[in-house]
């Protein structure tokens, strides 16, 4: 029995599990641990049973839960050696500093300075304390750093509780790296690997992330893909997704609701370029003209709160799948932000 359960999906964060009848594995900790382990427990799945933790990329809203969760349930984290890196260079200590000496290092810098959120503290990355480098998490790079579908200026309540969750641990027992984990195993992209008697087979995403992989994974002759995060669906990911018992598939953003919503049009840009993420267009047009149509369950999900509502995104694929859908075939799912999605079982 293979059993895939979404604890969330969308920019807020992102985490599946799972599960052969030996083995489960977390993808993505895109939640504070304790709303893991809540959402975990609340969709039947023992958090201690967990086996390993795997990793799409190291934007904000797939790893903000990953090193206390770890740590937590001593389990072994694996990603790419890139997206390891990438993260610890996130993760390096902070201090705040005031706007107003935020300014004075750009314009040191060079830069012109966008007057907009005086008074607000940025945070800066020290690197080490007297290195001139330092500025620079400014709210660009900022925003670099998650996934660039629905950024607010303002950091939301799970980013808080991850946040949160780390200082407690920190002044617990505060002569421990935050960058430490139990262990970390590094894949590569196209080089598949087992964890139990799961086989995982990464591939590459095209998105604005260092290293970005999709998942296909397989046990008891089930195949799950995980495909979200991606600008376009190139050839080497549609070769993946073939097959599937299981297509997990963003389905991101409305374009009209994108183009005519609030965003400056550089995020505009950002989120529908070719690094950025899937359309319920594109999503749908995959699914009408690329897709083999023998999944058991296709799931939307990455949903954006702002530039997408359910229905459309439903509508654009239902009309894709159009006479594939039956009671054994391209059954359609949405994954949610604030709830597990119901759990598929095959
Ligand atoms: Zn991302
Ligand atoms: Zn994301």
């Amino acid at each position: 029995m293979v059993r895939m359960t979404v604890l969330a999906s969308g920019s807020r964060g992102n985490s599946t599990i799972v599960s052969s009848a030996t083995t489960r594995i977390l993808v993505d900790a895109g939640l504070s641990c304790r709303e893991l382990m809540k959402r975990m427990r609340a969709a039947g799945e023992e958090p201690e049973a967990l086996d390993a933790i795997l990793i799409t990329h190291e934007h904000q809203d797939h790893v903000q839960g990953m090193a206390v969760t770890a740590r937590k349930l001593g389990i072994p984290v694996y990603l790419t050696e890139p997206t390891h890196r990438a993260w610890v260079r996130w993760m390096t200590p902070q201090k705040r500093i005031t706007y107003a000496e935020w300014i004075e290092q750009r314009q040191a810098a060079g830069h012109r300075p966008q007057a907009t959120g005086q008074g607000t503290e940025l945070v800066a990355q020290t690197s080490g304390g007297s290195d001139q480098r330092s500025v620079i998490r400014d709210p660009m790079v900022a925003v670099a750093a998650r996934c660039s579908a629905d950024v607010t200026a303002e950091p939301d309540a799970e980013e808080k509780a991850a946040v949160e969750e780390a200082i407690a641990e920190t002044a617990a027992s505060p002569e421990r790296d935050p960058t430490s984990l139990p262990s970390v195993e590094y894949f590569r992209s196209g080089n598949g690997f087992r964890i139990g008697d799961i086989a995982v087979t990464p591939f590459t995403i095209p998105h604005d992330a260092v290293d970005p992989v999709g998942f296909v994974f397989e046990a008891d002759g089930v195949r799950i893909a995980i495909a979200t995060d991606l600008g376009y669906l190139p050839s080497n990911v549609i070769v993946q997704l073939r097959g599937c018992d299981v297509l997990m598939l963003e389905s991101n953003h409305d374009v009209d609701m994108l183009r005519d919503g609030p965003y400056p049009w550089s995020v505009k840009q950002r989120v529908m370029s070719r690094v950025g993420h899937l359309s319920n267009d594109a999503a749908a047009e995959f699914l009408a003209k690329g897709y083999d149509g023998g999944a058991a369950y296709v799931v939307l999900a990455h949903l954006s709160e702002n530039n997408n509502l359910p229905e459309l995104a439903r509508i654009a694929a239902e009309r894709a799948l159009r006479d594939r859908m039956s009671l054994l075939a391209n059954h359609l799912m949405l994954a949610e932000q604030d709830q597990p999605m119901e759990a598929i079982v095959l």
